[in-house]
């Protein structure tokens, strides 16, 4: 059967402890090389086929996937972050079903953690935004044009954008085009969250594309934009002393 598994941002530390005891059993892991830290390679078992995804297409990946099948032998798919946000795993689980070959998913921890993380940063802050927008600008790859960055950007909420480190001119255009942020409004761009080489870079959405030019950033990279990255927020109800909970009785 094939493991799904999410390798996390990068530290080998942050991968779970079910996908790393899924690394050490198994006897063949296809890793997505561009992203994932070859660190957690050191998990395998001696023997292990290691296969680099970022050179194969989806038919070679199947391919391995179907040998090894037929031997019995089970496979670990090891891609970045958590596979279900832009890791290409629904055509292969579709073709996997086609071929009558079991799978199962284990979640990881999203580069978007990461990065928030790396900023010691809280998303959803009271009456700043309760809500995550993760998106991409459009690239090679098209974006449906009702989710472009720009009518996203006019929620005025946090946005997490992805993919997008080549085409930072067209992400500050359209975040400002929606309407909402400013200029002036906090970004951050995290480049490498949690690897050793990390960096975080704190911005303004008007300085997003200079700061990675600046940084040398042009990959890997996160850009958070928000008033959560700012200084004004509320206190959370949950923690007041005025605020019952079915726990705590309020005190005042
Ligand atoms: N499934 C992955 C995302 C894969 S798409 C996840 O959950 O994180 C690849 C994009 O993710 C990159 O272009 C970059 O925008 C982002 N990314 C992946 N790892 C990153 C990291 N450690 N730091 C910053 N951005 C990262």
């Amino acid at each position: 059967m094939v493991h799904f598994v999410g390798a996390g941002p990068g530290a080998p530390d942050l991968i779970t402890l079910r996908g790393k005891e899924l690394l050490e059993k198994t006897d063949c892991i296809i890793y997505a090389g561009s992203l994932v830290n070859p660190a957690l390679l050191e998990y395998a078992k001696e023997g292990c086929k290691v296969y680099n995804s970022a050179e194969m297409t989806l038919e070679q990946v199947i391919d391995v996937m179907k040998e090894m099948e037929s031997e019995g032998k089970d496979t670990v798919r090891l891609h970045t972050g958590d596979m279900s946000l832009y890791g290409a795993i629904r055509e292969q689980m579709d073709t996997l079903d086609e071929l009558g070959i079991g799978y199962d998913d284990t979640p990881g921890v999203s580069s978007f953690s990461g990065a928030a993380s790396a900023l010691c940063a809280e998303y959803t802050l009271p009456n700043v935004s309760q809500s995550v927008i993760i998106t991409r600008e459009a690239g090679r790859t098209p974006v449906p044009e009702r989710e472009s960055v720009t009518s996203f950007a006019s929620h005025g909420s946090t946005m997490v954008i992805f993919l997008s480190s080549t085409l930072l001119e067209d992400v500050q255009k359209d975040l400002l085009a929606g309407g909402v942020y400013t200029e002036d409004t906090p970004a951050a761009i995290v480049y490498k969250a949690t690897w050793p080489d990390q960096k975080v870079c704190r911005c303004t959405v008007g300085t997003i594309a200079e700061t990675a030019e600046k940084e040398d950033i042009h990959k890997m990279a996160l850009i958070l934009v928000g008033g959560f990255l700012g200084n004004e927020y509320d206190r959370s109800k949950l923690y007041h002393p005025g605020f019952t909970t079915e726990f705590r009785k309020a005190t005042e």
